[in-house]
């Protein structure tokens, strides 16, 4: 393999106006804590109005909400991820109901799906956890965050046969090709695009987030995975969207900076958040 080098453009060179929403990271985990601080402000100058973490369980959720206590512009998403199936217990679920009951900032049950990828959790334990999470999110009527690894078919059955067409629904970190996208669009769902739409191989991908309508599309990091290009390898972080909205944007054919706003004002709509941008002590 022939070692290039990759010029490693600096985000904030690329910032937007405030306005952008990076619907989906996890900025809890330990690889951000040396800097936590310093990725939500670089988030914030480089354009993102609001930020999604996403907590994988209950446990996690009420361990680590604080070290949010003061960035009112992080909103939380709370879910056991497929790979943890065998954890959703019935304590698992009161607890996660508690924290929904309990915390504003979450708005969405998620992320939750089935990933056969892996495997790391029994099928049929998967499947279980995934049907438990939906009717909590049906009986709080909360938006719903898939994760779908190696599963479309699986998932998109479970989800329909569940009832959950035209429920506010957002497909997480999209890879696949047009036909899916027709598949969640025609379910009346969303779709949130990541970093690997800069990666040079997944002409597919650009060619179905091209099909995306505009009041369905987000974007998202999933940090600190999946960094794009010019950082694909390196760990992701918010502020990285500049460069995914700008591949989105050529794949598209649209405005750089009118799409960062259509896609943020879509996750506000989502999320149901709040229209006006926090005040948050971040450039203070
Ligand atoms: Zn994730």
């Amino acid at each position: 393999m022939s070692k290039k080098s990759v010029e490693r453009v600096d985000p904030l060179t690329l910032a937007l106006p405030l306005g952008g929403v990076d619907s989906h990271c996890h900025l809890d985990g330990e690889e951000f804590a040396p800097d936590r601080e310093e990725v939500l402000a670089r988030a914030r100058r480089a354009g993102l109005s609001q930020v999604g973490n996403v907590f994988l369980g209950p446990t996690e959720f009420f361990a680590r909400r604080h070290l949010f206590a003061g960035h009112p512009e992080v909103f939380f998403l709370l879910g056991i991820h497929p790979c943890d199936g065998q954890t959703c217990t019935p304590d698992s679920l009161a607890a996660m109901r508690a924290a929904f009951v309990d915390e504003p900032r979450l708005r969405a049950v998620g992320e939750i799906g089935l990933d056969f990828h892996w495997d790391d959790c029994p099928r049929e334990l998967q499947y279980q956890a995934l049907r438990d999470q939906l009717s909590l999110a049906r009986e709080l009527g909360l938006p719903v965050v898939i994760h779908c690894r190696e599963a479309e078919e699986e998932t998109l059955m479970t989800l329909e046969s569940a009832g959950f067409a035209g429920w506010p629904l957002l497909w997480h970190c999209f890879g696949q090709g047009p036909d899916m996208v027709r598949r969640i669009v025609g379910n009346g769902w969303h779709v949130s695009v990541p970093g690997p739409v800069t990666y040079r191989g997944n002409a597919v991908l650009r060619e179905a987030v091209a099909l995306i309508p505009r009041d369905r599309l987000l974007l998202e990091t999933d940090a600190p995975y999946l960094a794009p290009v010019p950082w694909r390898g390196k760990r992701n972080e918010p502020a990285f969207t500049v460069f995914t909205v700008r591949a989105l944007a050529e794949a598209r054919g649209e405005d750089v900076a009118t799409l960062w706003r259509c896609c943020g004002d879509n996750a506000r709509r989502f999320f149901g958040l709040q229209t006006a941008l926090s005040t948050s002590s971040l450039e203070a």
